[in-house]
């Protein structure tokens, strides 16, 4: 069973002047694939290391099915990992470069080895370049066969740093499809560090969103999305981002009203979401999150609207960005059809049960 265990884990570097990663504490199923993401330098690469065994924490346990690891070294440990380079040995061969970890850290007989390479890389799709040096091979390729070095192992845990970011974009979305096959296959636990968070969203299981090594939030990607604990997560998960507006609160009576930044608009909460958050918004001033997919443009009367001008029409496929300047980078995601010109007046709506609410000094998720 490879449970991983991980508590308050922390990991200084330069004497305590850089924390990398700070008081983590996360719990991953047997079988389970985690996808870690966050901004460049928020302790993805060193949370994963420490898990390997090749970095050691300041403080905190990593537990791996019921062994407590976080002092065993690396080579002891039953974990393989893949990096963004690959690092194959370029003068052995694809056969070699596989049966190499066997070899090292296992007292199994040659005919085993062999067979475990040749099923590792028939699964991997790469049965006929065995006799084949890493610099006669594609990225692609290359990746399969430092897959393949992690399968033979049959490592109780997967770990993955950015595999895939040395890859073109069809290459990778092929290659994130095989991952996901093999790891459901063998069912081994996997660890995915990736900054790209449509592959975080798409592959994961369950997300885990670091900023500053500290965790935000954790959930399946559906929930991240949909419930982000707070603005970082939203404007993190997303793609384009979640649109953020600074609005004040005026009440009057039962009645609570948002108001845009220059009197642009006022959106009226419906009497039964006035009456439900009443009592948390206490404060005159919030940031109010919508997302760009859940911005539409109104055609005839509609209440709620935001009156705003096109500065861009961006064409994405089926779909066109509107820039709009209610705020710097307001993006509404409209049909293609919709297509007003750049300088147009439009007026925009979109539903109260989209809409987000942030406290402005923290951050922190209101509704
Ligand atoms: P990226 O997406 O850019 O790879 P990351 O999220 O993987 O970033 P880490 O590489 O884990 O982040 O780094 C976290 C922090 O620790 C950063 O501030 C980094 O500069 C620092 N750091 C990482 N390794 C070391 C080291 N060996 N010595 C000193 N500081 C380090």
């Amino acid at each position: 069973m490879a449970r991983v265990t991980i508590e308050s884990l922390r990991k200084e570097y330069d004497t305590g002047s850089v924390v990398a990663v700070d008081d983590l504490s996360l719990e991953i199923d047997d079988g389970e694939f985690i996808t870690v993401v966050g901004p460049s330098g928020c302790g993805k690469t060193t949370t994963l290391r420490m898990l390997a065994g090749l970095e050691r924490p300041t403080a905190g346990t990593i537990q791996i099915g019921d062994d407590d690891v976080t002092n065993v070294h690396a080579k002891n440990r039953d974990v393989a990992m893949v990096f963004q380079n690959y690092a194959l040995y370029p003068h052995k061969t694809v056969f070699e470069n596989m049966e190499f970890g066997l070899r090292m850290s296992t007292e199994m007989v040659e005919d085993e080895r062999e067979q475990r390479v040749v099923e590792a890389a028939e699964m991997m799709g790469i049965g006929d370049l065995l006799e084949d040096k890493p610099d006669e091979l594609s990225g692609g390729q290359k990746q399969r066969v430092a897959l393949g070095r992690a399968i033979v192992r049959e490592p109780d845990l997967f770990l993955f740093d950015e595999p895939l970011s040395n890859l073109d974009a069809s290459l990778r979305t092929e290659m994130r499809a095989e991952i996901q096959r093999i790891q459901n296959e063998l069912g081994i636990t996997a660890v995915y560090v990736t900054h790209d968070q449509e592959e975080a969203m798409t592959m994961g299981d369950r997300m885990v969103i670091l900023n500053h090594g500290v965790l935000q939030q954790t959930g399946p990607p559906t929930e991240v999305y949909e419930n982000p604990v707070n603005q970082f997560v939203a404007g993190f998960v997303g793609s384009p981002s979640m649109n953020f507006v600074d609005v004040d609160v005026r009440r009057d009576g039962d009645r609570i009203q948002l108001l845009g930044p220059d009197g642009r608009f006022q959106f009226d909460l419906s009497a039964t979401y006035a009456d439900q958050h009443a009592a948390s918004l206490t404060a005159d001033r919030y940031t109010l999150g919508i997302r760009p997919e859940n911005v539409s443009v109104a055609s005839g009367a509609a209440d709620n609207t935001i009156e705003g001008t096109v500065e861009v029409v961006e064409p994405v496929g089926s779909d066109n960005y509107l820039h709009i300047d209610i705020a710097p980078e307001f993006i509404a995601r409209v049909e293609s059809t919709v297509s007003p010109e750049p300088g147009e007046q439009v007026r925009l709506t979109f539903s109260e049960s989209d809409l987000h609410l942030f406290d402005s000094e923290t951050g922190a998720d209101v509704f």
